[in-house]
């Protein structure tokens, strides 16, 4: 049987480089997960019986396109757009459309592969898709934007619907972007099919707490972690990295709860605020004036610094949330972050922390939360939004946080009881991947070979 014996995951891993080539990412978020599923595997003979792993791997359906659009000068660009729709076992593809210079098959497979597990940890009905372009917004006016935006979904579109696949936002895909793809595919379709993409504009279906939910929601989870060791967030030094979405609601909450957060970074570099970071400032320059947060540092006067370059890792802290892009933590910030004291480290971003770094800080002793678990909260709220929007409904800031508050403490729950019951306390990694393993495998088992 695969799956049980010595070397099994090794074995498939090798497998698996060798028919994706050219797909780093993807091969190191797959591996992450093999190498702590053989006690689920061992326990439940059937699942390797029905190849699960093997088909959980291998993604239902691959869409690549061209997406032409006309620059403001005049000339004709090209770009090329990706949606993977990797595991309906549990829901219709549900994940976010990522903009950015970056983007290749192998980073949208990677995102696809951590979303089937991320959001089989809500507990929610959604499977798991990601999606994007290499196309990058910054430097971009709205009139370009837009343009690209709905040749992008002029060949989406005849791959999404509200029960089959729903997109929302990632790097470079924010509120702006959703309302020219929505705008789009109303348009095309002629169906105002709400529940079609997430994160809309508040007055067109959109859920109060969507924009806050990851950030707040990685919060949430660490707080859980905090306090299963007897901690707390009030009083404590953080640091954050990214002043994106995630990053901007991460130093919110964690501000609410009463922690000095001295960071924040973006691409060139970082800043460190001696008085905590100036949420409204920040704001207004990434989100107003979508700027950089050089400028923070300019604005702000004495008490903060600006880094071009470096690590933010590099600011002594006891919680560290990396809230930027994937990788952005590796080996030596992990060594760094010990030496310090860190107490715990838990990912806004998908897969900021390498392996190397979450094993370094793993053996230190530090809580790790997973970004499939501690940053679900953006795709649980999405989810409530497509409830939501299937019952013509508008819930409250205060129900739809709620909501999120407890399905984050439930998601923390399932996780720390998981790697108890496989004898892996603390192991906040093997218990998402595990506990969000086991609920796709029992559907796709129950629902056969398909
Ligand atoms: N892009 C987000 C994530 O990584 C959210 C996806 C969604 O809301 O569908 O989970």
């Amino acid at each position: 049987r695969s799956g049980v014996h010595p070397g099994w995951h090794e074995a498939l891993h090798a497998e698996l480089v060798r028919r994706n080539p050219g797909e780093p990412e993807f091969h190191q978020a797959a591996l992450e997960v093999l190498e702590t599923l053989a006690p689920v595997l061992a326990a439940r003979p059937e699942f390797a019986e029905a190849r699960i792993v093997e088909r959980i791997c291998e993604p239902e359906r691959q869409i690549i396109f061209r997406v032409p659009w006309q620059d403001d000068s005049g000339a004709i660009r090209v770009n090329r757009g990706f949606r993977v729709e990797f595991n309906s076992a549990l829901g219709p593809y549900k994940g976010g459309l990522r903009f950015h210079s970056s983007v290749n098959l192998g980073i949208v497979k990677f995102l696809g592969f951590e979303q089937i597990f991320k959001n089989s940890l809500t507990g929610l009905n959604i499977g798991g898709g990601k999606g994007g372009s290499d196309f990058d917004p910054h430097g971009r006016s709205d009139a370009e934007v837009m343009r690209f935006c709905q040749s992008f979904m002029t060949e989406l579109y005849r791959h999404l619907g509200e029960h089959t696949d729903v997109p929302a936002g990632d790097i470079g895909v924010g509120g702006r972007e959703i309302g020219y793809l929505f705008g789009q595919y109303r348009r095309i379709t002629n169906r105002w099919e709400a529940g079609v993409l997430t994160g809309k504009g508040l007055d067109w279906g959109g859920s109060k707490a969507r924009t806050e939910a990851t950030g707040y929601g990685n919060v949430l989870f660490t707080e859980e972690m905090l306090k299963r060791r007897g901690e707390e967030f009030d009083g404590r030094q953080v640091t954050v990295s990214g002043s994106g979405n995630v990053a901007i609601y991460t130093i919110e909450k964690a501000q609410a709860l009463g922690a000095h957060v001295l960071t924040c970074s973006d691409s060139g570099g970082y800043v460190v605020d001696e008085k905590g970071i100036d949420l409204p400032l920040l704001q207004e320059i990434k989100e107003v004036e979508r700027g950089r947060i050089s400028e923070y540092a300019e604005r702000r006067g004495s008490s903060a610094r600006y880094v071009a370059g470096g690590s933010v890792w590099d600011v002594p802290c006891d919680v560290a949330l990396p809230s930027a892009t994937q990788n952005e933590l590796g080996a030596d910030a992990a060594r760094t972050l010990v030496r310090n004291g860190v107490k715990a480290v838990s990912e806004g971003a998908n897969m900021p922390a390498t392996p190397e770094a979450v094993t370094l800080l793993k053996e230190a002793g530090v809580a790790f939360g997973p970004g499939k678990a501690a940053n679900a909260g953006g795709v649980a709220t999405s989810a409530l939004e497509m409830r939501q929007n299937s019952a013509r409904e508008a819930w409250s800031f205060e129900r739809a946080e709620g909501e999120l508050a407890a399905i984050m403490r439930n998601i923390h729950d399932t996780c720390y009881e998981t790697a108890e019951r496989f004898g892996l306390p603390g192991d906040y990694v093997a218990g998402a991947n595990i506990a969000g393993f086991e609920r796709v495998a029992d559907a796709m088992l129950a629902q056969g070979l398909i």
